[in-house]
C-alpha cells in the first residue's frame, strides 16, 4: 500500500466545533496517482441539477455508491449512469487515509463506502449546499484537497449570509461531522493560474451512504 501520510507541514487547524482541517495530512501528488484507473472505468462527467442546469464542476465516483445528479433528482447509487456498470472500486489506501483523519477526530468506525471526486477548474465553484443524500449522519465526511487551493465556504446552519472562509491547500483533509455534518458549505470560485504541475484541484469527498435515497 502507498504510504499517503505526511506529517512533513502538518499542523491540525479546529475551524469549529465539528469542523477539524489536518493541514498537509496527505500526499496529494501520491493519491492522485489512483485516479487515471478509476478514470478508464468511470470518466470524467458534469451532470445536470434536478433544475436541469449543467454542473459546472466535473465529477465521478469510485466506491460501492456513487452520487448522481440528474433531472429526477439527487442519490447514491451502485451503477454509474454513463457505463452502465459498477463505479470502480475504491483504493484501500484512501478508505485507510479517510478512517485515520475521521478516527483523529472523534469518529470512530468510519470505513467510506462511496467517494465523490470533483474537480475544479479555474472560474469553477460550487455554491452553498448541504451533503444530505447519504441517510446516516452519524458519520463526517472527509475531504481531501488536491492540486491547486481553494477558499473553502462554511455557511454554517443558513444556505446565505457571510460564510467564514477557510482557505485550503494541496493535501489538506477537512473532517465534517457532528454539529457541522449538515452545515451549508461551497467552494469559492478557483482562482487558479493553472500550470502544467497544477491543472486545477481535485477534491476526493468521502462519505458513509446508508440507503439509496433522493
Ligand atoms: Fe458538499
Amino acid at each position: 500500500m502507498d504510504d499517503l501520510f505526511q506529517t512533513s507541514r502538518a499542523h491540525v487547524e479546529k475551524v469549529d466545533d465539528g469542523l477539524t482541517l489536518l493541514c498537509g495530512r496527505a500526499d496529494g501528488t501520491a493519491l492522485i496517482n489512483a485516479l487515471p484507473a478509476i478514470l478508464g472505468v468511470s470518466g470524467w462527467r458534469n451532470m445536470q441539477t434536478p433544475g436541469g442546469k449543467t454542473i459546472g464542476v466535473a465529477v465521478t465516483n469510485c466506491g460501492d455508491v456513487g452520487w448522481v445528479s440528474d433531472t429526477t433528482g439527487y442519490r447514491y447509487q451502485p451503477m454509474d449512469p454513463v457505463s452502465g456498470n459498477a463505479w470502480p472500486a475504491m483504493p484501500q489506501s484512501w478508505i485507510a487515509l479517510a478512517s485515520a483523519a475521521a478516527a483523529e477526530c472523534g469518529f470512530d468506525d468510519f470505513v467510506p463506502n462511496a467517494c465523490l471526486i470533483n474537480r475544479y477548474l479555474p472560474g469553477n465553484r460550487m455554491t452553498s449546499h448541504q451533503d444530505k443524500n447519504e441517510g446516516d449522519f452519524r458519520h463526517p465526511v472527509v475531504t481531501v484537497s488536491t492540486g491547486l487551493p481553494a477558499d473553502f465556504l462554511v455557511h454554517g446552519n443558513q444556505r446565505g449570509g457571510s460564510p467564514r472562509v477557510v482557505p485550503v491547500y494541496d493535501g489538506d483533509v477537512m473532517v465534517m461531522g457532528g454539529r457541522a455534518r449538515l452545515w451549508y458549505h461551497g467552494v469559492k470560485t478557483l482562482k487558479g493560474p493553472a500550470t502544467e504541475d497544477r491543472p486545477h484541484r481535485i477534491s476526493l469527498t468521502f462519505r458513509y451512504a446508508s440507503a439509496i435515497r433522493r
